[in-house]
């Protein structure tokens, strides 16, 4: 199936929905300057490989937990730095920019594992130390270091598993987890497909679709049980529920756990002609994110686009773009 950039999905998304058309405006330099990177730095990682081990990932372990990433600190900075100016169209990183990408440059080996960790791991106060150290806010450094992540890992995960038909954790449904297999983050959309006409199991929907988990951080994806939560892992039937406009004809939707309270946007992409950029599609559906949090729910993973909703930097953005 073809892929759609992110530009391309802004713009679907745009014609579909132009209320959100001034807030994809603003994230979308964002997105495409990620893109670009990423492309560029695979060929970086050229020579490194990442191990995997069926055994660990019967075990739930994710693959860079075993395995140590690369060297990559010119990366780091040289990607920091060519972040500033789409960045700098964050209100909150504005003025901050240039000194944040300066925090990133010149950083040790186990900085940047540091760093990564926090982000993967969605826990922040391990990047406190680091920001305490360099003088900076803790809050701005994990906002910045968050996309510089992406991109670095991102760009890995492309050079050792891009191009694949069958990714090694997808192979006999080894990965039962809800977070990712390779970074271990919990997934920002779930999407799916055709499923196979052989692929009758518990993975695939009446009708034939099969769903599979998106990491917003590394990138990579997985196939999870239709109808389990990928927080508490429950999985009884009645459990998870759907929000969605009352047409739905675009095929986005929430699901969202009646257990844990924890939803994550899905897309259908049976119907479509081509595969939407992923991280694209995710800010597109913010419209279902803002009554999922009316109704007190909580996403998976928090986001860039949803993570100050409520909180300090969020109603700058909105207000700013919308
Ligand atoms: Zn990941
Ligand atoms: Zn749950």
């Amino acid at each position: 199936m073809q892929k759609q950039s992110a530009e391309q999905t802004f713009q679907d998304i745009s014609r579909r929905r132009p209320a959100l058309s001034g807030l994809l405006t603003a994230f979308s330099p964002i997105l495409q300057k990620q893109e670009e990177l990423c492309e560029r730095y695979a060929g970086e990682f050229a020579s490194c490989t990442l191990t995997t081990d069926t055994g660990r990932m019967q075990q739930g372990v994710p693959i860079l937990t075993d395995n140590d990433i690369p060297d990559c600190s010119s990366l780091f900075a040289n990607c920091a730095k060519v972040l500033v100016k789409p960045l700098s169209g964050i209100p909150l990183l504005q003025d901050k920019a240039e000194n944040l990408a300066a925090l990133f440059a010149n950083l040790s080996h186990e900085d940047i594992k540091h760093i990564v960790e926090a982000v993967s791991s969605n826990n922040p106060t391990l990047i406190d130390y680091f920001a305490k150290e360099k003088n900076a806010d803790p809050l701005e450094t994990t906002l910045y270091g968050t996309f510089v992540v992406q991109v670095i890992l991102r760009s890995l995960v492309q050079k050792c598993f891009g191009g694949q038909s069958e990714m090694p954790w997808d192979t006999n449904n080894i990965w039962q987890q809800g977070y990712c297999p390779v970074c271990g983050s919990y997934p920002t959309i779930a999407w799916f497909d055709r499923a196979k006409v052989d692929e009758r199991n518990t993975y695939l929907l009446p009708g034939g679709s099969r769903k599979h988990l998106h990491c917003g951080v590394c990138g990579a994806d997985w196939r999870f049980l239709r109808l389990s939560c990928p927080l508490c892992g429950i999985s009884q039937s009645k459990q998870i529920e759907i929000l969605a406009e009352e047409d739905n004809k675009f095929g986005e939707a929430l699901d969202w756990c009646t257990q844990c309270h924890s939803y994550c946007p899905t897309i259908d992409i049976r119907d479509r002609i081509a595969m939407p950029n992923l991280e694209a599609q995710a800010i597109g559906m913010l419209h279902l994110e803002l009554v999922a949090s009316e109704k007190k729910l909580h996403p998976l993973r928090n986001s860039f686009w949803n993570t100050f909703i409520w909180e300090t930097a969020w109603p700058i953005v909105f207000t700013s773009f919308c």
